[in-house]
């Protein structure tokens, strides 16, 4: 049998490089890392402060062979909110990577549909990066981002610089303007999926709250989507990351190992997929 790399378990303290608010709940980290994680789009670190907790967290940038990690954390409890305190020169422990993720060989020469609901297009960001750093490779990609009210809304400037990228579409939405200044659409991230022109070869990526997948899985599902073509970003509480506590367990899967990225014709079945 071969040895587990303790690695796997011990937190490795990384650098923080830079710390910003992105919004009034969600700190956006950049940290130097000793060594490149070589991660996939889609997969997530076990973040951590010691002595008050551990939690996965979405890798939120590209991979590559680069010493850089972003993460966006929300502050939920009580590390996510205890990190909102973090700056730059501070440190906090990361192990990982872990997860499945996404293989940008299938993306090639597929159309791409991203829909983002709130804090989902952090993960997803880790895929649109690659996706339009080699944007030849690829077919058109459209990407649907919704969130609350403007004040909420994630990666502002970047979602314009990747609106204005070859065939490439970026549609925005807030639920409600809050009578803030808005320059995008009102109305939920499911509405502009009728009018857009959705190939069989096309490739949908879904992540945000549970009961977005409904009814955003219902109108692909309404224009003839195949279910092994779309890809849902499933989250669970989890522990370990490698698939022993059970936490995260999702029937027969655990999402920390199979998941968090699932082909939704593989977890459609299970009960507590999407329940
Ligand atoms: C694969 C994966 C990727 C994630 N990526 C991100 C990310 O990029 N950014 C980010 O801010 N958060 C992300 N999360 C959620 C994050 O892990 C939780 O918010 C975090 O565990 C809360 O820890 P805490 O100690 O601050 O709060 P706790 O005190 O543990 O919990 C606070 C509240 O959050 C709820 N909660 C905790 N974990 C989860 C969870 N997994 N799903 C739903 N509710 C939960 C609890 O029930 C409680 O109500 C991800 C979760 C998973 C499983």
């Amino acid at each position: 049998m071969k040895a587990m790399d303790p690695r796997i378990l011990t937190p490795a303290m990384v650098r923080i490089v830079e710390a910003t608010d992105m919004t009034a709940h969600e700190r956006f980290f950049r940290l130097r890392l000793p060594r490149p994680l070589r991660h996939a789009p889609g997969q997530f670190v076990m973040a951590s402060i010691p002595g008050i907790g551990e939690a996965p967290i979405s890798i939120c940038c590209g991979p590559g062979d680069h010493d850089r990690l972003e993460l966006l954390v929300r502050s939920a409890g009580s590390l996510t909110m205890a990190m909102q305190q973090l700056g730059a020169g501070d440190q906090m422990g990361i192990r990982g990577p872990f997860g499945t993720g996404f293989d940008l060989a299938e993306f090639e020469g597929c159309d791409v549909l991203i829909v983002a609901g709130g804090l989902g297009l952090a993960p997803l960001r880790s895929l649109i990066e690659p996706l339009l750093a080699e944007r030849n490779r690829f077919g058109r990609i459209t990407i649907i981002s919704g969130c609350r009210t403007p004040a909420d809304e994630l990666f502002r400037d970047e979602m314009r610089a990747w609106g204005r990228a070859p065939g490439t579409r970026v549609i925005r939405l807030v639920n409600d303007t809050a009578h803030l200044p808005w320059d995008g659409e009102v109305g939920l991230v499911t509405a502009p999926i009728a009018g857009l022109d959705i190939p069989p070869a096309t490739l949908a990526v879904l992540c945000g709250p549970p009961v977005m997948y409904k009814f955003v899985i219902m109108e692909l599902a309404a224009r003839g989507l195949a279910h092994d073509r779309i890809f849902i970003d499933l989250e669970r509480r989890m522990r370990c990351g490698i698939g022993k506590c059970g936490h995260c367990q999702i029937n027969h899967l655990t999402c920390c190992q199979d998941g968090p990225v699932f082909r939704l014709s593989a977890v459609e079945a299970l009960p507590e997929a999407l329940a």
